[in-house]
Formats: C-alpha cells, structure tokens, sequence
C-alpha cells in the first residue's frame, strides 16, 4: 500500500512528546513490511535546511480564503534507506520557536491556519510528486483536516481510491478556536456542520477528524474503550459511539533500537534479563551519585519521568499540602528522583520538596540521557495517570527492569498485570481511583514488597524484562486498519 503519514511531529526531526515517536517508529515498520510509506511534515525552524534537499519548483495551495507559496525539502528517515520525508517550508506558518506554541504564546493563536497549511500542503505534493496515497494518515488535531479534506473535497479531485485513517494520541487535544479560523481551511462554509466542525459555537478541529475519517485509530485498546465513555471522553464520546465500529485500540510499540538495556550505550553498565542484579547495582550506584543521594543499594528507588502536566497525575503526587510525595519520602524507606518538565508551579515544587527531604531528588528539564539513566537505576517506576492513551514509560520501565507502580487506566492497564502477594505473578503494581492516599497506598505495597518479598521482586522484574513490545506487531494492525478503511472508504 502507499501510505503518506501527515504529522507535526516525527521523530528525531520535530518532537514533543511520544506521538513523534510513534509516528517514526510505525513508519519504519510498515515500510520494512514492505509498503511505501511517506511522511509529509513542518519545516520548523528548528529544522536545518542545510540537511535537506530542495524540491524543485514551489508548491502553490490555495487554502480558504487565501493562496499560500511554500517550498518543499526533502530527506529520508535515518535508520532507512527509502523512506522519504517531505517537509513543508513556509516561514509565515512555520518559522517560530515552537511547533504548537512558544513560552510567550504557548499555544499560537492561529494553529489552525498553521496547520491548514500542511494539511492541504499534504494533498499538492501528491500532485507534485506524480504519487497517489491508498491511504491519508492523520495524528491527532493538527492534521485532523486532512480526512476532512479528502472526503469533502480531494476525493472529487484526482484522491478517488484514497481512504483516511485518523489516529488519537491524545483526546485532552482538540484545537478549538475561534470559528472566524474557518476560512482558512480550505473546506467550504457549507460543510461547517456535516463535517463535524461545530463545537458549542466553535471550531473543533479534532471533532471533524473524529466524524470525517474512514477509519480511526488510538492507541490501546483500553483507551479506545474509555473514550467512548464519559468519563474518558472529554465530551467525545457521543460521536466515538455512534463511530465505534471504525475505532480501534492498537498498543504502540517501543523502539527496542533505542531503549534495549542490553545495548544502551547511555548507561554505566549494560544489562538483560539473564544479569538483572548485576547491572541495576552498578545503574543504581551511579543514578544515586548523580543525584547526590546516599550510595545504598539496599534502599528502592523510585523513578519518574514526565511531562508536569495535569493528565498525568502530578496534583496528587506534587500537588502543595495535598500531594503524597512528602509522606513517601518521610514514612517509606525509600529514594525518589524525578526528571520532568512543564507547569511552572509544579517545577517550583520539586524544588521546595528538594529542600526539605534528602531522600528526594529531581532535575527540572527535558534529557534524554538521564531518562535512560532513570529507568535503569530506578527499582520501580511511579505513574500516576488521570487517563494514559498507551504511555511509553511504563513499557520502558518493564524492558529496564524497573517495575512500575501505575494506575489501571488506557494502555497502563493493557500493558501491566497486577502483582499478585500470593504467588508473585505480575509485573508491577496497580491501583484504580487516583488520589494521594491510593498512590501511598500502592507506593507502600510495593516498598513492602521490596523488603519482604525479594524473591517475588526479581522473578516480576524478570518477567517484566522478557516482555515483547516490538512495532512489527501493531504495523500488522496497522496494516489491517488500511485495509478496512479502504473497504469502507475509498469510492463509498
Ligand atoms: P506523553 O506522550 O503523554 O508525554 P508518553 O509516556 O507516551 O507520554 O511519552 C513520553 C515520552 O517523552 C517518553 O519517551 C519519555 O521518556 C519522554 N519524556 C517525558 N518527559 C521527559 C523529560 N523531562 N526528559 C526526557 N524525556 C522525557
């Protein structure tokens, strides 16, 4: 099949969280299952030109109410030797300090004309290249047009046989504005409704994603469960309903080239299942000289890695007075180092929690290195999800041999199984309700566990070690999703 992926973010050009990843990771995936895939993103700023090839020619879009000139580069994705990569190169969109937002403007006022630049951009390098996609892959709301696009409009102009699939990475992201935005689009007016546009008297980019696309993916199958729910829907879920017999839940896999402790060459010693002790000891050690913590290879420590955002559970863990970090680390026998990044009171948090306790340490900031660092010096991994639509860091964790403490939400609850006292199956530790006393709680047991099971900790950290989360797997799904969509999409 050829395939053409629309992105803001594909990994290692353009990434801010593990949608660009996962964008990467199931491209490489499918085009090593032999189809032509090809992924069409923003030239950011960021983005070296030098390291590109131009495309001949400019390519000309008319967008609503206006026509827009942009350039076109060209790579191929690293790792690969024929998968390309187009990027889009129009400064007026494109050339800022940010893909979705800058620390002056953290989410661009005109996101949606940004992105109605690609998403139609999308289509013309099509005609350009002389090449006709089976299928138009969509991620989450900034290309939540490109399905409506084709349905409304491409498909009568030369994308007849091109179905749509649209994949939600995160249902808490819906790019509404201001409906005025609609002009630019490149949608006509009288499609405003049928298309799914309308929002209480706004521009919902995502919702037209959702109504419009011939097939829809997320990411887990419990997170395609949960959205269709009103508790997990974030007021989606009526559409996802009537829409569920084209949602499916496919688990996104790891990138086993990069997070595989056997051959990490980020870590002070390497490691696999077969000498797990061995070389979380030595893993340990280091993380704890980093961070300037007592050198005790008896004490757990506990890790997290995160975006400091709402979603994944920091007002419980953090929150002032509320949060359960200060009794975990004043009534458990325990360390805790933090790495993360984002709301600045939560930042401020860590920082004041530093001060207090000698057992909690945290650095504030993006790094991939010590992510790896943490994850294989750390004895459990603590997060605390609201909602998780697949979550990386889970997965990571159980490959590295650092056993997760989670809640039982999206694709934390399909990829960790419950601990069991009795006969030391399972791979971590789960609880359901989120609040400060249920993340001790389970925090508890597990630190219980650490220092009266110690057989049951290794056979769960083995186990957790030899777990199998390759992409060729969910690009068969994958591939089985093209498949339908075409069936139900494509001339119907
Ligand atoms: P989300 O995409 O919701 O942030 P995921 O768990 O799916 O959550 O993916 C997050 C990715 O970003 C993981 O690869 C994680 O290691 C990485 N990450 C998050 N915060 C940081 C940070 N401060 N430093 C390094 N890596 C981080």
């Amino acid at each position: 099949m050829k395939i053409l992926m629309v992105t803001a973010e594909a990994a290692p050009f353009a990434k801010s969280g593990g949608l660009a990843d996962m964008v990467s990771a199931l491209s490489i995936a499918l085009r090593k299952a032999g189809h032509d895939v090809r992924i069409v993103l923003p030239r950011y700023y960021s983005i070296d030109r030098g390291r590109l090839t131009q495309l001949e020619g400019p390519l000309g879009l008319s967008a609503g109410q206006r026509e827009v000139w942009t350039a076109v580069y060209a790579t191929v994705m690293p790792g690969t030797e024929d998968l390309p990569v187009y990027f889009i190169d129009h400064e007026e969109s494109f050339g800022r300090d940010g893909i979705y937002g800058s620390p002056a403007e953290p989410d661009f006022h005109d996101n949606p004309v940004r992105f109605s630049v690609l998403c139609n951009a999308a289509f013309q390098i099509c005609h350009k290249l002389n090449w006709t996609p089976d299928i138009i892959h969509g991620h989450d709301w900034p290309t939540a047009l490109a399905p409506v696009l084709l349905k409304f409009d491409r498909r009568a102009h030369g994308f007849e046989k091109t179905a749509s699939v649209f994949t939600i990475h995160n249902l808490g992201y819906q790019g509404v504005y201001p409906k005025q935005y609609y002009s630019f689009l490149g949608v006509n007016w009288e499609y405003f409704y049928d298309a799914g546009f309308e929002d209480w008297d706004h521009l919902n980019m995502l919702k037209a994603g959702l109504a419009s696309s011939d097939m829809l993916t997320t990411v887990s199958p419990a997170y395609a469960r949960e959205i269709t729910t009103p508790e997990g829907g974030f007021h989606m879920e009526g559409i996802l309903r009537r829409r569920q017999d084209r949602l499916a839940g496919i688990l996104n896999g790891v990138d086993t080239d990069i997070w595989n402790p056997a051959q990490d060459k980020h870590l002070a010693k390497k490691y696999s299942y077969k000498t797990p002790a061995e070389g979380k000891i030595v893993n340990k050690k280091t993380l704890q000289q980093l961070f300037s913590l007592e050198e005790n290879e008896t004490v757990p420590i506990i890790g997290i890695v995160t975006r400091l955002a709402d979603q994944k559970g920091i007002a419980e863990l953090f929150g002032p007075a509320y949060g359960c970090m200060y009794r975990i680390c004043t009534e458990l026998k325990v360390q805790v180092v933090v790495l993360g990044s984002g709301e600045p009171w939560c930042e401020q948090e860590l920082r004041a929690l530093e001060h207090k306790l000698p057992n909690f340490r945290a650095f504030i900031g993006y790094d991939e290195v010590l992510s790896h660092r943490i994850e294989a010096g750390s004895d459990f991994f603590l997060m605390p999800s609201r909602y998780e639509p697949c979550g990386l860091n889970q997965m990571y964790s159980l490959l590295y041999g650092s056993l997760p403490i989670v809640r039982r939400t999206g694709g934390l609850a399909d990829t960790v199984t419950q601990y069991n006292q009795e006969t030391g199956e399972g791979t971590g530790f789960l609880f359901d309700y989120l609040s400060p006393q249920s993340v001790f709680d389970t925090v508890f047991w597990a630190v219980w566990t650490w220092y009266n099971k110690p057989k049951h900790i290794a056979v769960m950290r083995e186990r957790g070690m030899k777990q199998q989360f390759g992409w060729d797997v969910a690009a068969r799904k994958y591939a089985e999703v093209y498949e339908k969509a075409l069936s139900v999409g494509a001339g119907h």
